[in-house]
């Protein structure tokens, strides 16, 4: 039961932001900027963020070459331009919110590294950059063939290296802290340990009942809500167009000269690298195991783990030797194509959800476009 203090500042508002993952923090600052006197409130069901805001690797990225090409396959070059747009307007906003020094973003540029199977890719190089032209006012991939050798890589494997000077890299933990810290100065009361387990839309806004131990019946009331609970949504809203998939990683001991810094994609893009100062945070191999990493379950597998640590070995550090320090996984959401979803759907609950593995980057920008949904006539 909840007392009258509670029921008079705890558990009404004007805005309501179910999830607290960059997208949801992105969110109700973004809600903040546009309303500058209103009571916004945020759930998130964990202690901090708990799906894939604090588990990543840290890219600022818009997608490596051979990437981009399969993605033409699913959607239109135009299509595939304004995506692009979005990662980097995010990007750009997230930069501009927080300060580059608070995130440590270096923008050390990527790499793609080619392989016998990727090597007809090299071909479209130039038609690729001429579609991203309008946007980058320069050509963005170029081949840096002389440093797979300088960085140390397996020549057998790696037959071409893709340079994209766009790219860049940040601190995944001080991101998630910085936007915590941005929100809660903006006044943004933001309860943790919060799951909402259901959404109704009400003759007068939105009722959203949250789990917990203490409180019996627990009802949150607002004018409108917006829900970023990517991965999860499905819980929440069955009807929705996605599927998780799990992302797992690994990053090694700090290893004594290693040979690169930046950030370094392979097969597609289903697996990464990059450096942190001076050790390896590698991640990938969702496409092993489709089946068993459609999952929203946060656990490694054995299966995946090996072959993260081999592939280090074979190919990226053949002559070094290093030792593993941790692995983790978080769950990201995708489906039919990379575009995220941002809709209503009742009048008064929208979704901006639907992010996959670029989220860093575009997702700012997509915070922005839900905020400015649920405020159309507000
Ligand atoms: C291993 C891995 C590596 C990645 N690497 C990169 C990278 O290098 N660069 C990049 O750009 N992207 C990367 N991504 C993708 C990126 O992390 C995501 O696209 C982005 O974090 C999605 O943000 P989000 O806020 O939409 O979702 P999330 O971060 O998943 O946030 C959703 C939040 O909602 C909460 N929630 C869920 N259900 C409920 C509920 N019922 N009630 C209350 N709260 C709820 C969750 O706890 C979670 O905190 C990676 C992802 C993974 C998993």
């Amino acid at each position: 039961m909840i007392s009258f203090w509670e029921k008079l500042s705890f558990v009404k508002a004007d805005f309501i932001v179910v999830g607290g993952g960059i997208t949801g923090l992105s969110a109700a600052i973004s809600l903040r900027e546009r309303h500058p006197g209103k009571e916004i409130i945020l759930l998130e069901r964990g202690i901090f963020p708990s799906g894939a805001s604090t588990k990543n690797a840290g890219f600022a990225c818009f997608g490596s070459l051979t990437e981009i090409l399969a993605d033409l396959k699913r959607i239109e070059a135009n299509e595939l331009l304004t995506l692009i747009e979005s990662r980097r307007k995010g990007l750009s906003k997230l930069k501009k919110r927080l300060g580059k020094s608070e995130i440590d973003f270096q923008q050390l540029g990527g790499y793609e590294l080619i392989s016998n199977k990727e090597i007809k890719a090299l071909d479209y190089m130039e038609s690729i950059n001429k579609i991203l032209f309008p946007l980058f006012g320069e050509p963005v991939f170029k081949l840096k063939n002389k440093y797979i050798g300088k960085f140390g890589f397996n020549s057998a494997y790696v037959k071409s290296l893709v340079f994209n000077p766009f790219e860049g890299q940040l601190d995944t933990g001080k991101l998630m802290k910085a936007l915590i810290r941005k929100a809660e100065s903006e006044k943004i009361a933001i309860y943790t340990g919060a799951e909402v387990s259901y959404i109704e839309q009400g003759g007068k806004g939105v009722e959203i009942r949250v789990k917990n131990n203490f409180t019996e019946n627990l009802i949150f009331k607002s004018k409108k809500a917006l829900i970023c609970t990517n991965a999860f949504t499905k819980k929440l809203f069955p009807k929705v167009d996605l599927k998780p998939g799990r992302g797992q990683v690994l990053v090694t001991e700090p290893i004594k000269d290693l040979p690169f810094k930046g950030t370094f994609h392979f097969d597609e893009g289903f697996y990464y690298f990059r450096n942190f100062k001076n050790r390896i945070i590698f991640g990938g191999g969702r496409n092993l195991d489709f089946k068993a990493e459609t999952t929203s379950k946060i656990a490694t597998t054995q299966k995946i783990q090996e072959d993260l640590a081999a592939k280090l070995k074979e190919i990226i550090l053949p002559a070094k030797p290093f030792r593993i320090a941790h692995s983790w996984a978080g769950i990201m959401a995708f489906g039919k194509n990379k575009k995220p979803i941002v809709k209503s759907v009742s009048p008064d609950i929208a979704l901006a959800v639907r992010l996959g593995g670029m989220g860093v980057a575009i997702g700012t920008n997509i915070g922005e476009e839900g905020a400015a949904l649920i405020s159309k006539d507000h």
